[in-house]
């Protein structure tokens, strides 16, 4: 049985549920947000070895999720499943830290972390009776969205940006997805996209979608279960909408608040150089996020001036004793062939910063005495191959001979 009490305005109190679905509060338009029954989630989770693996995000954490309709699950599922949580063998090593662990977010169904919240925006949409998933995105969670959308017989429609990544697009033209281009940045795309949303009756999967907040909190109870109910020193993530970020706190929050864990872990939010308006509300003490002049940068995401939950990132970093920190161009694309080429681990440049970050803390003393630290790593390399390595790198063809070969290599 599912402990939520349906969808809230935090701000505005309210003591009844909304009647219908929405993203905003009708008063003061903050988002909303699904609030659950601390006491009953308490119970179904005891009642339940809540740290027995079932194979399935959405089974394994049915009750305090807010799934109504249980026998929808199988027609949503892709096969997202737990993902790893891997001890580096070599970074940790160098950065001083006893116990580094990798997330490894990126092994989702379509090989980044938005699948898990993607899965239960599609089997909220037939609960509720839309028939057209859409989002606006710079290319992770348009494919997700246009994945499940085919897997649970929807139609879907992806506003994609002007910069984007052109593995992204195609792996979203593949999915069968009807994708608009829109000429401006993420900010622009969400806004016309829930215009559409509003006008055609479709059923928006961004980042302020409360359902998708609501599932990525089962990443903090993943990680918990991982390592054996301890809780990990510190936990670093990438920060664009910063929903990653504020679901893994509040997913913490409820742990605490329900007796699971002692404490909360350090949470580190990880910017851009390029575009980092809450590392600079964080250095500024500010309660603020203002947009920031956007830099020159590589990236083609991760560049997100109106973070939907970044007050609430905010409010995590300080309230656990975390922090924000920015990385250049040049930290993560060595972050992307360190983790590569040293833990076998290839990930997009987005993924990355976590790990890049996590160096520049330690080598700067603004964080001490880190003995289990977990880095998020979102999307997989093949998202964006292109900082990885140059193609230019790629050797000339030589003759299938042995001492062609060994003549070669000696030169390598
Ligand atoms: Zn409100």
């Amino acid at each position: 049985m599912s402990s939520s009490m349906g969808l809230f305005c935090e701000h505005c109190g309210l003591d009844k549920p909304e009647s219908q679905f929405r993203i905003r509060c009708k008063t003061c338009g903050r988002l909303l947000k699904v609030r659950y029954d601390l006491n009953l989630m308490k119970k179904a989770l005891s009642e339940k070895s809540p740290w027995n693996w079932s194979g399935s995000i959405l089974k394994q954490w049915m009750e305090i999720l807010p799934i109504d309709n249980a026998g929808l699950i199988d027609k949503v599922s892709l096969g997202e499943e737990q993902t790893p949580l891997v001890r580096s063998s070599y970074l940790g090593k160098q950065m001083g830290i006893e116990d580094l662990r990798f997330k490894l977010e990126f092994t989702g169904p379509t090989l980044s972390l938005k699948d898990r919240g993607s899965s239960l925006c599609a089997l909220k949409a037939i609960e509720l009776g839309y028939s057209t998933l859409c989002i606006a995105s710079s290319g992770n969670n348009a494919a997700s969205v246009a994945a499940y959308a085919a897997k649970a017989g929807l139609e879907a429609v992806v506003f994609i940006l002007r910069v984007y990544s052109p593995a992204k697009v195609l792996k979203i033209m593949a999915y069968g997805a009807r994708m608009v281009r829109i000429n401006g940045d993420i900010s622009t795309a969400s806004k016309v996209c829930d215009e559409m949303a509003e006008r055609h009756k479709w059923f928006p999967c961004g980042g302020a979608n409360p359902y998708r907040f609501t599932a990525k909190r089962t990443v903090a109870y993943e990680i918990i279960q991982q390592l054996g109910g301890r809780v990990p020193d510190a936990v670093a993530f990438p920060v664009a909408g910063a929903q990653g970020m504020a679901s893994a706190y509040t997913g913490f929050s409820e742990m605490a608040r329900m007796g699971m864990i002692p404490s909360l872990p350090k949470m580190i939010g990880v910017q851009l150089e390029a575009c980092d308006p809450v590392s600079q509300a964080f250095e500024k003490g500010s309660e603020e996020i203002q947009p920031v002049p956007i830099k020159p940068t590589i990236s083609d995401v991760l560049l997100n001036n109106t973070p939907p939950h970044g007050l609430l990132a905010l409010k995590a970093a300080r309230e656990t004793g975390g922090l924000f920190v920015s990385i250049s161009d040049e930290e993560f694309i060595r972050a992307v062939r360190l983790l590569a080429s040293k833990e076998g681990l290839f990930v997009e440049p987005a993924g990355a910063i976590s790990v890049a970050a996590m160096g520049k803390i330690l080598e700067q003393g603004r964080l001490r005495n880190l003995k289990t630290v977990v880095c998020m790593l979102t999307g997989h390399g093949l998202n964006a191959p292109q900082a990885a390595a140059d193609p230019e790198a790629i050797p000339d063809a030589i003759e299938p001979d042995v001492s062609a070969v060994e003549d070669y290599l000696a030169r390598r």
